[in-house]
C-alpha cells in the first residue's frame, strides 16, 4: 500500500472498493475523522502549520494502517476506507485504532500540539450502496458524536430518519446552493419605545421540487458537521448582506440579523467569509448581528468560540445569543461570552400573558440582560397584549406574527414602504 491520498484519490479508492465487493460480506466500512484541535491551530499558528500538520497525521495513521485507504477529506478532517470488514464490531475496532494513533501529540517546533479526533463510521449496506452514500453517512455518524459529545459513533439511520427518509438530501442541499434555489425570507424587529424598525432577521427556505417546503432547521442539521455547513453560511451570509445594502439603498435604516450554526464559530474559514462580504456589500457591520443559539455557543469549546466570536467583534459585528432560556448556560460562561444581545426565546414568549411564573422568568431575562449591558429581544409575539406587557416589562425588541411574517424581499419591502406602522398598538 502507498501513502495517503488526496481527496478524489480517496474517492477512487473508494469506489473501487465498493465496486469489488458488490455488498457481500465482507464488506467496506468508511470512517470520517475530525480533527477538532486543528481550529486552535488555524488560530495560533496559521493555515500552513495546520495543511502541514493534517498531511503529516495522514501519514501517521496510513504507515500504521496497512491495509486500509487514508486520504484528506476536508479541511479540518481525513477519511480512512477499510476494504474487507466481516461486522461492525471489527470496524469500531479499526476505528478505536484510528483514534489512538491521531490521539498522540505530534511536535511543531517546540510545541506539542493534540489533534483532539472524533470519528463517525459506516459500512456499506448489504446491498452495495454508492461510495459517495457511504461517506455521507460517516459524515452523519461524525455529526451525531459531535452532538453527544462522544469519541466515536457508528452510523444509525434511524438517527437522520427525521430528516427525510430515503432523500439524498445532503447532496440535493449543496446542488440547490451551486443552482440558485434556495432564498432568505426576513422578518422585522422593532424597537418598543419607538416602533422603528431596528433590524431584520434573515431566515433561510428552499422550496424542494418534489418535496416542498423543507424546514431550515432539517437543512441545518444535514449540513451541520460537513463541509456543506460553511458553504451554506456564507450563502445565508452573503445573500442578506446584499438584499440588506438593497433595502438600505431604498431608504429603509435597518440593520440585519443572520443566524450562525454550532459549526460556524469553529470553523476559522467562516470569519474571513464573513470579512469579505462586509467589505463587499458595504453594509456598516454595526449594522450586523450574528445569532448563535444558546446551545450553539455552550456546545463549542470554549476557547475556541470565543475566539471566533471575538474575531466577529472585533470586525464590528453585533453577537446574539438566540433561544435564550432552553439551553445550559452557566452564567459564567455567559459572563464570558462577547455578547451584544440576548434573545428570550419565543417558550417564555407564548406564555407571558397567561402564566404568571413565565411572567416572572421574562421580567428576570429582561433585568439581567440590562444588568450586563446587553439588549433583549423577545421573540413569537403574536398578539397585542404580549407586546403591551413586553413594553412594560422594559423588553428592547420584539419579534413575531404580530409585527410581521417572514416574508420575500419584494413583498417585506412592499408591506414597510406601504407606511404600515410595525405591531401597532
Ligand atoms: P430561530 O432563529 O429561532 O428563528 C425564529 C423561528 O420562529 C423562525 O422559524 C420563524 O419563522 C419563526 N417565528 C417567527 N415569529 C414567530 C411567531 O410569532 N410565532 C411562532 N410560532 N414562530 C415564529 P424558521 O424560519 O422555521 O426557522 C427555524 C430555525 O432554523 C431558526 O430558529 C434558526 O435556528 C434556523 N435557521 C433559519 N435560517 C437559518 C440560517 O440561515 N442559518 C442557520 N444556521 N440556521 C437557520
Ligand atoms: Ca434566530
Ligand atoms: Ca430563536
Amino acid at each position: 500500500m502507498g501513502d495517503w491520498h488526496e481527496y478524489p484519490d480517496f474517492l477512487d479508492a473508494l469506489d473501487a472498493l465498493v465496486a469489488r465487493s458488490g455488498g457481500e460480506s465482507p464488506r467496506p466500512a468508511v470512517a470520517v475523522i475530525g480533527l477538532e484541535g486543528l481550529g486552535d491551530v488555524d488560530v495560533a499558528l496559521g493555515y500552513r502549520v495546520t495543511d502541514d500538520l493534517i498531511r503529516r497525521a495522514a501519514h501517521a495513521l496510513q504507515a500504521e494502517l496497512s491495509d486500509a485507504h487514508v486520504g484528506i477529506t476536508g479541511r479540518h478532517q481525513l477519511g480512512a476506507a477499510f476494504p474487507d470488514v466481516a461486522e461492525s464490531g471489527f470496524a469500531e475496532l479499526a476505528v478505536h485504532k484510528v483514534l489512538r494513533v491521531l490521539s498522540e501529540p505530534f511536535a511543531v517546533g517546540e510545541r506539542q500540539v493534540l489533534l483532539w479526533p472524533r470519528a463517525g463510521f459506516a459500512l456499506a449496506p448489504p446491498n452495495g450502496g454508492r461510495p459517495d452514500e457511504l461517506l455521507t453517512h460517516a459524515y452523519a455518524a461524525l455529526r451525531q458524536a459531535r452532538r453527544a459529545r462522544e469519541r466515536l459513533r457508528r452510523y444509525a439511520p434511524e438517527a437522520t430518519a427525521s430528516l427525510l427518509e430515503g432523500v439524498d438530501l445532503w447532496s440535493q442541499l449543496g446542488q440547490a446552493v451551486e443552482a440558485g434555489s434556495l432564498h432568505l425570507e426576513y422578518q422585522p424587529q422593532v424597537a418598543l419605545a419607538t416602533g422603528r424598525l431596528q433590524s431584520v432577521e434573515a431566515l433561510l427556505r428552499w422550496d424542494h421540487p418534489e418535496y416542498g417546503a423543507i424546514r431550515p432547521d432539517t437543512m441545518i442539521a444535514a449540513a451541520e458537521g460537513t463541509d456543506l455547513m460553511p458553504r451554506l453560511t456564507h450563502w445565508v451570509f452573503n445573500t442578506a448582506l446584499r438584499q440588506c445594502a438593497e433595502y438600505r439603498q431604498a431608504g429603509l435604516d435597518a440593520g440585519v440579523s443572520v443566524n450562525f450554526s454550532a459549526d460556524d464559530v469553529r470553523e476559522r474559514e467562516v470569519v474571513d467569509l464573513v470579512a469579505q462580504s462586509l467589505e463587499l456589500w458595504r453594509v456598516p457591520a454595526e449594522m450586523v448581528t450574528v445569532e448563535l443559539t444558546e446551545t450553539a455557543v455552550m456546545e463549542s469549546h470554549d476557547a475556541e468560540a470565543r475566539e471566533a466570536l471575538h474575531s466577529m467583534k472585533d470586525l464590528g459585528l453585533r453577537v446574539s445569543m438566540d433561544d435564550f432560556g432552553i439551553g445550559y448556560s452557566s452564567m459564567d460562561r455567559l459572563l464570558r461570552m462577547p455578547l451584544d444581545e440576548l434573545k428570550i426565546d419565543m417558550t417564555f414568549v407564548h406564555e407571558l400573558t397567561t402564566s404568571p411564573p413565565h411572567e416572572r422568568i421574562v421580567e428576570s431575562m429582561i433585568g439581567l440582560g440590562h444588568k450586563l449591558g446587553l439588549s433583549v429581544v423577545a421573540e413569537g409575539v403574536e398578539d397585542a397584549e404580549t407586546q403591551v406587557r413586553l413594553r412594560e416589562l422594559d423588553c428592547d425588541l420584539v419579534q413575531g406574527f404580530h409585527l410581521g411574517r417572514p416574508a420575500r424581499l419584494e413583498q417585506f419591502m412592499e408591506r414597510v414602504g406601504s407606511g404600515k406602522r410595525l405591531g401597532k398598538h
